[in-house]
């Protein structure tokens, strides 16, 4: 076998779209998917294969997977990395957003594992990369479903990883901080649309903008940082189960692991005032 194949969602923008980018780089034939992909030709002009994808809808799945084994015939590295936050109240969030939320960040993610898997078991070897968040281990207001399914996703890759082991397939989990990509403006718009208005108003507006706010962007990292990461975990022979980087992703799962719940709720209080200047 000569050549290795990697998939990658929500590949339009932000650590998905650079990402692919690097996967390339190192010699991957890359497949770079998401809804939009007028904003992806960019990237078929460097060589990468650009696919149609919503995660959340079955024939969109099923095509692409179809369509890199036709293609391709092997599917080495599958990067789930599409994602949102649906942030609001959780008074406020309708069950519908919330489903729509899990079908993103959860089942999209969990049912491109269902469908690449038996090729992946067949070669006996791949590695699935599942992008959370440290999301998926600490926990903000406003923030309940989108922490939500990130937590869900975490379990889920820690069993999926017992299970596909025997197989030679490695299961990563990759834990993001703040990362400079579109998320924070489409999770803070859904979160002032959620509940900027009503007995929540005053935490959305204050939260939006710890979220947008400058202090967080001129420190949020680069998502090169999540691509290079991603990159090292299915390059190297032996993954680490979990990579954790970028803006204060690493002292604050360090507080949350050292802290009390009580106290933990007090940091994240203060974190957030300072980060709304
Ligand atoms: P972006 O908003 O820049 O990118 C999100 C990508 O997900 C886009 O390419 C978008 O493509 C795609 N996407 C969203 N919904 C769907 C869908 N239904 N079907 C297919 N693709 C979809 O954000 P990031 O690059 O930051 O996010 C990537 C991942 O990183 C997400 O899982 C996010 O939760 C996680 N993360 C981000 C952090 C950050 O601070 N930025 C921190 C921690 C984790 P399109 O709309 O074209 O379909």
């Amino acid at each position: 076998m000569s050549y290795k194949v990697a998939f990658v969602t929500g590949a339009s923008s932000g650590i998905g779209e650079v990402t692919a980018k690097k996967l390339l780089q190192q010699g991957y034939i890359v497949y770079a998917a998401a809804r939009r992909v007028e904003r992806m030709e960019p990237m078929s002009r460097l060589g990468i294969h650009i696919l149609s994808l919503d995660v959340t809808d079955e024939t969109s799945r099923h095509a692409a997977i179809t369509h890199i084994m036709t293609q391709s015939g092997r599917l080495d590295v599958l990067v789930n990395n599409a994602g949102y936050g649906a942030y609001g109240a959780l008074e406020d969030i309708s069950l519908e957003e919330a489903r729509a939320q899990f079908d993103v960040n959860v089942f999209g993610a969990m049912r491109l594992i269902q469908l690449a898997l038996p090729h992946m078991r067949a070669q006996k070897s791949g590695t699935i990369i599942n992008v959370s968040s440290i999301g998926g281990k600490i926990y903000t207001p406003l923030g309940g479903w989108y922490h939500g399914s990130k937590f869900a996703l975490e379990g889920l890759s820690d069993c999926l990883r017992l299970e596909v082991a025997p197989f030679g397939i490695h299961v990563v989990i990759i834990e993001p901080g703040g990362i400079k990509t579109e998320w924070a403006d489409i999770a803070a718009a859904k979160l002032l649309k959620t509940s900027g208005h009503g007995p929540y108003a005053a935490q959305a507006h204050a939260m939006a903008q710890t979220i947008t706010g400058t202090l967080s962007r001129r420190y949020q990292s680069a998502p090169e940082l999540i691509a290079n990461t991603i990159v090292k975990a299915v390059t190297t022979d032996r993954p680490k189960t979990r990579y954790v980087a970028g803006l204060g992703a690493k002292p604050l799962l360090l507080f949350r692991r050292l802290l009390s719940d009580r106290l933990f709720d007090r940091l994240i209080r203060l974190t957030a005032k300072r980060a709304q200047k």
